[in-house]
């Protein structure tokens, strides 16, 4: 288990197999309190339909039923539609400030359960239940939440961390391969930013992840789970550059999701290690790691079945307009946008004097 501890309060983190079949052994003081009423989940409409009967039958047993609201799978999921009728559907149950929602899905139920609950009276609690690879080692802990608008993703959204996370590692064997890979590029994410050490177990074991072994999954998640609690602890609202950091390959892997329309061509963690290959070689353009660095980056992200070069996507655009949209990036500042580069495998900072032309020509090579 991971503690997040945070100014005033914590809250825990358990990884392991079979958590939503006790899910009330852990979460008991949020159910409690609902007595006879039903409780609150909102669920992936996939992750219900797989895991769902598991998490009803820990409530039925302790006496208490679910009173289920089923998300459509996929980013539009995170729209203001969607708050719309899930606010109002807690609304008409009556949640007050003190109850605690339940969230059972991956990254885009539980950025919009959080968010709806950072809102909803002005504030209630929820339990996250993440069922992706990226959700367990991501998205679910830190508090980050929110919704996306036309102009961009999570553009609208609030810091609301969450009362208590059970990542159950039994949900991965469910998730189809390329769900896992995409998640998977968050894991080595935590390697090359910050351990090199974890990095290389992460290539030695990234088949072993992948074929969902239970002890290596949950000893991998958790390492990812503490360094991001450590982050968060340090760094809550991102107002230092602890939190940035695990930006890492994001701000090129957004260029490369606007691009592609944020679809199925595309996954997040596929942009993701995309993102994190052209910070390496973009950190070796400027001699700040040698082009081998660079390239064992690639390569481990290869051999786990991951996308490393963005020629196979067939854009149809020029570096420019990649830059274009790292500008439009919420992290934007002028000319000049925020990259995490690379000072070593596994040492990642935040580099501010990064002139936008200079990644357009940078890109155009890669292309
Ligand atoms: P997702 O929530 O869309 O889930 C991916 C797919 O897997 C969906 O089709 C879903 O139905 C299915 N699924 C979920 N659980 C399953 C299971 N156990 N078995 C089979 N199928 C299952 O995607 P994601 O990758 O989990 O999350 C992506 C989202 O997370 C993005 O919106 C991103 O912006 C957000 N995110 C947020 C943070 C944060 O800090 N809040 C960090 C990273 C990403
Ligand atoms: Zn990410």
């Amino acid at each position: 288990d991971v503690d997040v501890a945070l100014a005033g309060r914590s809250y825990r983190v358990k990884v392991g197999p079979g958590l939503l079949e006790r899910v009330h052994a852990d979460a008991h003081s949020f159910i409690e309190p609902y007595g006879k009423r039903a409780v609150p989940v909102v669920a992936d409409a996939n992750a219900k339909r797989l895991h769902g009967e598991r998490l009803q039958a820990s409530f039925r047993s302790a006496g208490h039923s679910i009173d289920w609201y089923e998300v459509a799978p996929g980013e539009s999921s995170k729209s203001w539609d969607e708050l719309v009728r899930l606010t109002d559907w807690l609304l008409d149950r009556g949640v007050t400030r003190s109850d605690h929602v339940f969230a059972l899905g991956g990254g885009v139920v539980g950025d919009l359960v959080g968010f709806a609950c950072a809102i909803l009276k002005r504030g209630c609690g929820f339990v996250q239940l993440p069922t992706t690879l990226l959700a367990q080692v991501d998205s679910s802990v830190g508090g980050k939440t929110a919704i996306n608008a036309p102009a961009g993703k999570n553009l609208i959204g609030a810091f609301h961390q969450p009362s208590l996370v059970l990542a159950d590692t039994t949900c991965l064997a469910t998730l189809p391969q390329r769900e896992m890979r995409a998640g998977l590029a968050e894991v080595f994410k935590y390697g090359i930013l910050g351990d090199a050490d974890f990095l290389a177990r992460v290539d030695s074991e990234s088949s072993a992840i992948l074929a969902c072994d239970d002890a290596t999954l949950e000893s991998v998640i958790a390492h990812c789970v503490g360094m991001k609690a450590r982050v968060v602890a340090e760094d809550e609202r991102e107002t230092k550059d602890a939190r940035a950091l695990l930006n890492l390959g994001h701000t090129f892997g957004h260029a490369l999701e606007a691009e592609t329309g944020f679809s199925d061509r595309l996954l997040h963690g596929e942009a993701v290690a995309l993102g994190m290959v052209l910070a390496a070689r973009y950190s070796a353009r400027r001699e700040l790691i040698s082009l081998a660095d660079a390239e064992r980056v690639a390569d481990a992200l290869a051999r786990a079945g991951l996308p490393t070069e963005i020629s196979a996507l067939g854009l149809d655009c020029d570096g420019s307009t990649l830059a274009h949209h790292m500008r439009n990036d919420k992290k934007a500042e002028a000319s000049t946008v925020p990259f995490i580069l690379l000072r070593a495998i596994g040492e990642a900072f935040v580099a501010r004097d990064v002139e936008l032309a200079d990644v357009a020509a940078f890109m155009d090579e890669q292309l």
